[in-house]
């Protein structure tokens, strides 16, 4: 039987997506599982969703009720992990794509979890900081029944920061009635955060972008860098971009989309969006056009905002050498397509924003032995885990002459698929 995204009575068929091409990644893995093909239906239904109410008093007196999400994609390997998001286009379909790229994502780095997802459908800019802390208070407490150290480990996504997390520990804390650092990671370093972490993913990111560069004969000094958005992820991949030797030459967040030819003082933009909130009024480069922005000539492009950016029509204008997703899902599967059939190589989100949650695997053994280590050993296993992980991956895309992506499914359907078997099903 084959399964879609219309076969989940939960989902609206009539806004299938990003969950359509979750399901459409998983089918194109189908031909190399052999016989753990047989299983592969487990990754086209999440094993659990939970939608919440989050009623909370407005500063005004007035009250309010937001829709919030916790989805278990699938524990087979481990208790579920993954980010929340506050934004306004957060619906349980983006939950539910994020959670499964979250399941692969941490079977093809080897990390010991399965996969969830959150959020909340807010713009968290709407809120004051009190109406922010009741929103993840609550939010926390009614999703408590599902979350946990050892049951499923909410971090930092779009929207969310480790502030929130902060508020996450200790809403979870009070309720159980002790201390649990663990459940969430990304948190601030007195409280049992990792060091290096909050630069993890844009770290990672600059790691799989080097390798690549290194298999593909670009090198990152003296290249070209082109990066939408410029939050958490995008911000500082641009940053050891620049630190690497790379020049910068636009950027764009969700207010502006500026460029520089001669390359954007990377500093002094990260120091004009922690004053100003964004981008806009930033005078070390010139405003161009959304259009324009995509057919920049450069050697490496990285999306670092939301999912379904790089659209077809995007993807046929795109003049890069090598594509690197910072953001998860930014890249539709037609999409994906086009740039294979243009030979720009795409170094897949399940592995080009692995070191965050790398580094959030380290936070929770850190947590769960009280021992914390320096940021050099920190960024050197970080280093370790990202280049082994895609020696193994870029060595299943050419002896299966699969993109990077198939291959990163394949590893990971094959270790998420034979701990399914080895568990069996119950009863
Ligand atoms: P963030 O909120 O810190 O930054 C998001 C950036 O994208 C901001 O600069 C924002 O202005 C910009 N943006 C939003 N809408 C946009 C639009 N329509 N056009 C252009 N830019 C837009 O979020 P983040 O943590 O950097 O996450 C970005 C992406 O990376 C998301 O897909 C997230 O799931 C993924 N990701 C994040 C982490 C992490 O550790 N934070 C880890 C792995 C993957």
């Amino acid at each position: 039987m084959t399964t879609t995204h219309a076969s989940l009575s939960y989902l609206d068929p009539a806004r299938p997506e990003p969950w359509a091409s979750f399901i459409e990644q998983i089918d194109r893995v189908a031909p190399h599982l052999g016989k753990l093909s047989h299983w592969l239906e487990t990754l086209k239904r999440p094993k659990r969703v939970l939608i919440v109410d989050v009623p909370i008093v407005r500063d005004d007196g007035s009250i309010a009720h937001y829709e919030g999400y916790r989805v278990q994609h699938n524990l087979s390997r481990g208790p579920g992990k993954g980010g929340v998001r506050f934004h306004p286009a957060v619906s349980l379909n983006e939950v539910m794509a994020l959670s499964g790229w979250m399941t692969i994502k941490n079977a093809a780095l080897g990390l010991p979890f399965g996969g969830a997802k959150g959020g909340i459908r807010i713009d968290p800019r709407a809120f004051s900081a009190a109406e922010l802390e009741r929103i993840t208070r609550r939010y926390t407490s009614e999703i408590g029944i599902v979350i946990g150290p050892d049951k499923d480990i909410p971090a930092p996504d779009v929207g969310t920061s480790e502030q929130t997390m902060a508020w996450m520990m200790d809403t979870y804390s009070v309720n159980v009635g002790h201390t649990a650092s663990g459940v969430v990671t990304g948190k601030p370093v007195a409280l049992g955060g990792s060091l290096g972490r909050q630069e993890a993913t844009g770290r990672g990111v600059f790691i799989a972008a080097r390798e690549a560069g290194l298999r593909m004969n670009v090198p990152v000094t003296g290249a070209r860098v082109v990066v939408q958005g410029f939050g958490n992820v995008g911000g500082v991949a641009a940053r050891i971009f620049r630190e690497n030797g790379a020049k910068v030459i636009a950027l764009q967040d969700a207010e502006a989309t500026l460029a520089n030819p001669a390359g954007i003082d990377i500093p002094a933009a990260l120091a004009h969006v922690a004053a100003n909130g964004s981008l806009a009024g930033f005078d070390g480069a010139q405003p161009v056009s959304e259009d324009s922005f995509w057919r920049i000539d450069c050697e490496y492009f990285v999306p670092a905002a939301l999912e379904g950016r790089v659209t077809p029509a995007r993807a046929r204008g795109l003049r890069t050498k090598i594509l690197v997703e910072g953001a998860n899902g930014p890249t539709t599967p037609a999409a994906d397509d086009i740039l294979r059939d243009r030979f720009i190589l795409v170094i897949p989100d399940v592995l080009a924003n692995a070191g965050g949650v790398t580094v959030s695997y380290f936070e929770w053994v850190q947590d769960f032995s009280s021992f914390f280590w320096t940021e050099d050993e920190i960024n050197a296993r970080l280093e370790s885990i990202m280049v082994k992980a895609f020696d193994a991956i870029w060595r299943m895309a050419q002896e299966r002459k699969v993109s990077i992506r198939t291959a990163a499914f394949i590893i990971a359907c094959q270790r998420v698929l034979a701990a399914r078997e080895q568990r069996g099903l119950y009863p």
